[in-house]
């Protein structure tokens, strides 16, 4: 069913139409034409600027895009120059106009720090000017700096750009990477290199620290060997031995908690050893080998290892490479380093213990874990019946019946939200409890057990985000009295209210899963064709054939409005076929302000 006031939420207050952003409830158009009415309130004095600060306002695609504005000079307060040539900081009292998620709207944060960058000359080559301008962005994410607006110097008449305060304190340079304040040239400067006492293996680490290029990439250093606790030994062949260890003093990483990312030693961290036989004795297998591990966190889109040393066994003299850990169960790599999720060891360690008692059941769900590729995927399951409570009966045909449950225990997910690193805790599969789930009874499923599963093994196991018309299975069970054997789907696929599968819908260009049922939308909206009428046959039936079109969760449900719904009717223009007025609808289910077209009497 719609949910009325959500439809509510969609609407602009405004212009009445559909929100471009619908979760902060934000209008384009509306905020376009805002700023095209104010274009005669400010004036830079030089029309090029002003049609270049005019047509960026313009670019305006989203709610937390900047609007670059004409900012006067005397706005900026504690102006300080910065070692960097034609750089400055400086306080912009009034400051930006920010989009206020709670108010919905633009409000100015006072007292913002910006870097402003001066343009020599700049008065004679505004052409030039424009396109160093546009080197900068007004996007939100976005890892060049952002443009703020453009100023002018009275003194010298040298235009301004006015930045987002992306200047390193320390050495003037733009930060490279302005989200974390991470100054590249300060880092490599204060780098400190603990000596392995061997020349390769030192110019080595030294190539591997000037590779860094985000505050997220690990810095290589030389280890030494007393900074860490052995666990165990894992694995080992002719050429190498593996071992899980604790690295006591831990590797340097961003503290992200405080303002400009800094680096910290993130004591106790898990990392895996891998110590290579005589390998004092071919340093350049050793080196190539360490070559092939990477810098940079993969945020588990690929499975590359990480690199975060060299260590040397004092009494052996092999050389280790400290690695990013493995799995401590199986010793292998995991199948997902990111996440540490190993998937052998995890299916092994979850479903030891069940049988549904039917082998081919057994069968297919061994077939359906085995399918797992994601952490986000679903682990299908047999699930004994007592671990239903069924709520309702919603549908039922010649084939199958449908019910609304509870999942007592609820399906397993894996807990990747929480990244190990920073909160200590382990990732594991934890059950979600009292989970809403749909039941599917199918007739005679136990006489005809192999339709039942080919039906059952189309169903999707895809997990959170992944955005599907193919209903999701969480299991098998069977219900004890009649023997039916039950397909238990995820909830969000099937109408608790008539059991039809929910169809995904486009909105701009974006699929997206609504719980919307077109069927039960056409019927609610059939019920309610005798609460409304027009007086006039003809409008009803068309009211009402326009009502039973509507195909999509986003379209706008046409009504009859009584008259007396609308208020501060104004005239706003006439055309060959009708006047336009607008008005406010005062308390419409949309409750928003909409344009009336009425057609002028034709007077003899
Ligand atoms: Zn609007
Ligand atoms: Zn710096
Ligand atoms: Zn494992
Ligand atoms: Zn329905």
């Amino acid at each position: 069913m719609r949910d009325t006031t959500s439809q509510d939420d969609i609407i602009c207050k405004s212009c009445g139409k559909i929100c471009t952003d619908i979760t902060d409830k934000w209008c384009r158009p509306c905020t376009i034409n805002n700023l095209k009415k104010n274009f005669t309130n400010w004036t830079s004095g030089n029309e090029k600027i002003d049609d270049f600060i005019q047509k960026m306002q313009l670019k305006t695609e989203k709610h937390l895009d900047i609007i670059v504005e004409w900012i006067p000079y005397d706005q900026f307060d504690n102006i300080k120059k910065t070692s960097k040539d034609g750089f400055a900081t400086a306080i912009w009292k009034d400051g930006l106009l920010e989009y206020n998620r709670e108010e919905r709207k633009r409000k100015r944060t006072p007292n913002k720090e910006v870097t402003l960058k001066y343009l020599i000359n700049s008065q004679n080559v505004i052409n030039e000017f424009s396109n160093e301008a546009k080197a900068y962005s007004i996007k939100e994410y976005n890892h060049i700096p952002k443009i703020y607006g453009i100023s002018q110097n009275p003194a010298t008449n040298n235009y301004i750009i006015v930045l987002e305060n992306s200047c390193c304190k320390e050495c003037g340079e733009i930060y490279m990477e302005i989200w974390s304040k991470w100054c590249r040239p300060c880092q490599i400067n204060n780098l400190e290199l603990n000596h392995s006492g061997n020349k390769k293996i030192d110019e080595f680490i030294q190539e591997m620290q000037l590779k860094i290029e985000s505050v997220r990439d690990i810095i290589v250093e030389w280890i030494p060997y007393d900074q860490f606790n052995i666990i165990k030994e894992i694995s080992k062949d002719n050429f190498a031995r593996i071992y899980l260890a604790i690295w006591k003093v831990g590797p340097l990483e961003c503290n992200y908690d405080e303002e400009k990312c800094k680096h910290k030693r993130k004591p106790n961290k898990e990392v895996t050893l891998k110590c290579l036989n005589n390998s004092q004795n071919v340093i350049s297998d050793l080196l190539n080998e360490a070559k092939t591990y990477s810098i940079k966190d993969s945020f588990g889109l690929n499975n590359t290892l990480k690199i975060y040393g060299i260590s040397q066994n004092p009494d052996t003299k092999d050389y280790i490479i400290v690695l990013d850990s493995f799995c401590e169960n199986c010793g292998e790599i995991y199948t997902n380093t990111y996440y540490r999720w190993c998937k052998p060891c995890h299916l092994i360690q979850n479903f030891a213990n069940w049988t549904s008692g039917n082998e081919k059941i057994d069968e297919f769900i061994q077939e359906m874990q085995l399918k797992i590729e994601s952490v986000r995927d679903i682990i299908v399951e047999w699930i004994p019946y007592d671990q239903f409570n069924i709520i309702k009966e919603i549908s039922k045909d010649n084939f199958a019946r449908i019910y609304l449950a509870i999942w007592k225990d609820g399906p397993l997910e894996y807990n990747y939200f929480y990244r190990y690193n920073y909160h200590g805790e382990k990732y594991k599969y934890e059950r979600q409890p009292n989970k809403e789930v749909i039941l599917k009874y199918s007739n005679n499923s136990q006489s005809a057990i192999n339709d039942f599963l080919n039906e059952a093994k189309a169903y999707s196991i895809k997990g959170k985000y992944h955005i599907c018309d193919i209903p999701k299975i969480y299991g098998i069970s069977q219900n004890p009295n009649t023997s039916e054997y039950i397909i238990v789907f995820k909830d969000g696929h099937y109408c608790k209210n008539c059991g039809e599968i929910y169809h995904t819908e486009i909105y701009k260009s974006n699929i997206r899963q609504v719980k919307w049922c077109k069927p039960c939308q056409i019927n609610s909206l059939k019920q309610n064709f005798v609460n409304w009428t027009s007086g006039n046959e003809k409008i009803d039936n068309f009211i009402q054939k326009t009502q039973l079109k509507i195909n999509s969760y986003y379209d706008i449900i046409v009504e009859w409005i009584p008259y007396d719904q609308f208020n501060n009717i104004k005239e706003i223009g006439k055309g060959g076929f009708g006047t336009v007025y607008s008005a406010i609808w005062k308390d419409g289910p949309l409750n928003s302000k909409i344009e009336l077209k009425r057609t002028t009497p034709n007077k003899e």
